[in-house]
This record gives C-alpha cells, sequence and structure tokens, in this order.
C-alpha cells in the first residue's frame, strides 16, 4: 500500500456543466482550513486533430467512457482553438489546451472556454506573453480561474547564460544522483519559471517534469516534491509503444506512486490513447489509489499441466464481462485445481479447469461443472447473477471467505490416472493447494 500522499496546494478543475475535478491536497487554504487530498487522476491526450470537431467530440467522449479524468488537446493552429467552442459543449470532461510556442492559442483556448491550460514557458521567450496568458488564466471563466501544467520536460529545458550559477550550484547537490546535472537543470527552470507566475500572484499550478528515462522521472519527481507546493503531473514522455512503454510507465509511476508522489498521471504510449486510460485506471487499482470499477481479474499463468485453451478463454472473460459487469468483482481463471484454489483465494466467482472442462465457484460454493465450451457462458451467467445479488444488497463482494474445497482431479474434471501417472496432475491434491 502507498504511504500517505504528499500534501500540494490543491488546484480545481472544470466548470458548473461537466463538474469540477479536485487534484492533489492537503495543505490549507487560503483561509486556513486543509484541504482534503482528491483521488489520484488518469488523464491522457487525443491523437487526432482538434480541428477535425466531429472525431475529436468522439475521441474524447470515448477516452471519457473508458474512465479517464481529463483530457487534453492540442493546439497548434487557430482553427484548433476555435474548434473549441463546438468541442467543449459536446463533452462531459475537463478539456486542457496543450500549448507549444504560440501564446496567442493560449489566450484564443481561454477565450473558448478551455478548462486548463498546458504550458511550457521555456517555448515561449518574450516573458510579457507569458504573463498575458497568466493573466488571461486567473481571469478566466468569470473571474474564478482555471489552472496551468507548467511542463519542464527534459528535451525542453534549454539553460539561460544568468541561471548558470544556480545550476552549478543545484549540479554539486545532486552529484550523487545519474543524471545530477540535468535535475539541476531542471529544478533551476522550474524556480525561473514559477518566479514568473508568483510574480503575478498565481497560485493555481500543476507541475510536470517528464522524460523517457524511467529512473530519471522517478528522481526528478522525487526531488520536486521536496521542493515545491504544487500538485505533479506524473508520466514517461515517448515511452514508446505499449508493448515497452507499459514496463517504463509502471516502473517510473509505480514507484512514485507508492511512496504517495503524483496527484494525476498519464500514461503515453504510441497506440491508441483508449490503453493509456486503461493502463492508467489499473496502476491506481493496483496500488489501491482508487476505487476499482468493474471485474478485478486473477488468471494463472498456465503450465504443463493445462488442460484447456486458457489464453483464449481468459481474454473472452475479460472481454464479456469488462462491457457487463460494473462492481469490483474479483473473478479467477485458473489452469487447474494443483494450484488453483489457493491462488484464487478471496474470488467472488473463480473456474477451475479440467480435462476440457471447469468447475465454477461462486464465493466459495461450486455450482456448476461444465464442459469447456459451455464455461465462458456459464462463469458470465454466474458473474451477472452475483452482480445482481449484490446491488439488491443479498451478497457482498468479498466478504466470504472463500475456502474452496477441491474438485476430484480424477472423477470430476477428467484428468485420469494415466494423467496423474504422468505427472500432468497432482496426486496430492490437498498438498500442494496454495503453493507455487
Ligand atoms: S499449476 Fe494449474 S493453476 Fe498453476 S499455472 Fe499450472 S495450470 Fe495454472
Amino acid at each position: 500500500m502507498p504511504t500517505s500522499r504528499h500534501p500540494t496546494r490543491q488546484v480545481l478543475i472544470g466548470d458548473s456543466r461537466v463538474g469540477f475535478l479536485k487534484i492533489g491536497g492537503g495543505l490549507p487554504e487560503q483561509s486556513g482550513s486543509p484541504t482534503t487530498t482528491a483521488p489520484v487522476i488518469v488523464q491522457t491526450m487525443t491523437a487526432g486533430y482538434t480541428h477535425e470537431i466531429d472525431r475529436c467530440v468522439a475521441e474524447i467522449n470515448k477516452l471519457a467512457a473508458a474512465g479517464a479524468d481529463i483530457v487534453r488537446v492540442a493546439v497548434p493552429e487557430k482553427k484548433d482553438t476555435e474548434a473549441l467552442k463546438e468541442i467543449l459543449p459536446r463533452v462531459r470532461v475537463p478539456i486542457v489546451a496543450d500549448v507549444h510556442f504560440h501564446f496567442q492559442r493560449a489566450l484564443e483556448a481561454i477565450e473558448a472556454g478551455v478548462h486548463k491550460i498546458r504550458l511550457n514557458p521555456g517555448n515561449i521567450t518574450d516573458r510579457k506573453q507569458v504573463i498575458d496568458v497568466i493573466q488571461a488564466c486567473k481571469g478566466a471563466q468569470g473571474g474564478r480561474g482555471i489552472p496551468i501544467r507548467i511542463g519542464v520536460n527534459e528535451g525542453s529545458i534549454i539553460e539561460r547564460k544568468d541561471k548558470e550559477k544556480r545550476m552549478k550550484e543545484l549540479g554539486a547537490f545532486f552529484a550523487g544522483y545519474k543524471h545530477g546535472h540535468l535535475l539541476a537543470i531542471m529544478i533551476a527552470k522550474l524556480e525561473e519559471y514559477l518566479d514568473i507566475f508568483y510574480e503575478q500572484d498565481f497560485r493555481d499550478i500543476v507541475i510536470s517534469a517528464k522524460s523517457m528515462d524511467a529512473a530519471f522521472v522517478v528522481d526528478a519527481y522525487t526531488e520536486i516534491s521536496k521542493r515545491f507546493e504544487h500538485p505533479l503531473h506524473l508520466g514517461v514522455t515517448h515511452a514508446g509503444p505499449k508493448e515497452t512503454g507499459t514496463i517504463r510507465s509502471v516502473v517510473a509511476l509505480g514507484g512514485l506512486l507508492i511512496n504517495g508522489i503524483g496527484d494525476t498521471i498519464r500514461i503515453s504510449y504510441a497506440n491508441d490513447p483508449i490503453y493509456e486510460v486503461q493502463d492508467g485506471l489499473e496502476l491506481l487499482y493496483c496500488l489501491g489509489l482508487r476505487e476499482r470499477v468493474g471485474v478485478d481479474l486473477i488468471a494463472c499463468p498456465t503450465c504443463g499441466r493445462i488442460q484447456v485453451d486458457l489464453f483464449t478463454l481468459v481474454q473472452d472473460v475479460r472481454k464479456a464481462l469488462a462491457e457487463k459487469v460494473t462492481v469490483p468483482m474479483k473473478v479467477a481463471v485458473m489452469g487447474c485445481i494443483v494450484n488453483g484454489p489457493g491462488e484464487a483465494e478471496g474470488a467472488d466467482v473463480a473456474v477451475f479447469a479440467g480435462d476440457r472442462r471447469g468447475i465454477i465457484y461462486v464465493q466459495g460454493e461450486r455450482v456448476a461443472n461444465v464442459p469447456e465450451p459451455e464455461i465462458l457462458e456459464r462463469l458470465l451467467a454466474e458473474c451477472l447473477a452475483f452482480q445482481d445479488k449484490v446491488k439488491r444488497g443479498e451478497a457482498k463482494l468479498g466478504e466470504k471467505k472463500v475456502d474452496i474445497i477441491p474438485p476430484d482431479p480424477i472423477g470430476e474434471l477428467g484428468s485420469g490416472f494415466d494423467k496423474i501417472a504422468g505427472g500432468k496432475v497432482e496426486k496430492s491434491v490437498g498438498l500442494t493447494i496454495g503453493k507455487s
């Protein structure tokens, strides 16, 4: 379980139509009363063009339906900020405008009613222009104001002469880090940028400091969390394809979150952003940072004891349950009874496969023994029936201690003496339960 969350100065994003979301918290507000720390929220970014209005709206709504709390859109051209005026009334999550180089795009996005601006002050060379954006954010939404995320990604921090001395000092301080010099530049840049915002008395700030190097991301956010009071947007930038980006992202973000660092996350893949949302949510569920919506699926990796097509079954179960089960039900799909009952302990619904068969349990009670082609349909039916009972208040998730008595491998599961003799099924089933 993560340690308690690092306290930050909470920011609010949204409006009365899409609702308001809190990011971070724990530090006192100006009134002096401490804020309650908000759950870590998941965000992503559209992959399509913002000026293709219908497609952009469809993509945002698809990502929101998948669980994205916030969606960011790129606004490189005026036609993109003009499109925002039509997009915003048609979506139901707060929208962030991603601004690079052109401060006018930020002003136009604010005028259109966007809920947050992502800005890298290092990409806007004229300080007056940055101040114009800050002032526009302060006065946005009828004076309530909107937050700004300051991004100091590894790829966009550029040294400036007047900060050389400070960076040298910080470089010496961070000498113990593998990337001490880069970390020093990042901290120095943040100090420099934040000064601009503080001079304007603007504090609705979220900070990000991304890199494609997972170890650097952990070091950077760890140091930033010690130095600044603002909520942190975690991410590994350019993490690559999903196949490798998952590991890169989970190592970095998981390592930080488990230490209480991070208030909002974006996993980024060279793939459909729906995977960023799904994996971001799963990461938070696994760490106990968000209450799970839908099934928590346990499945065995299979081994030489397997006697059904378990990989296909697991994928079919995942897809079928994802659409129909909305309560956080624990479901186990196990390849055999050798280790299955121990590993599925605590599952609300479980199936243990035998020789082309499956025995299904609901909270420890055996309810069916069906041939392989019927496993999916019966398992789904049992999950839905159990979900209905939970919704009616007749059963509680995870309430019953699931003490599964394993099925007989010879008779019920049809493994037979020849397979036991051949070592395909352990003879002493009772002795191996719960051991890997
Ligand atoms: S022992 Fe059984 S439950 Fe464990 S991996 Fe092998 S088939 Fe799956």
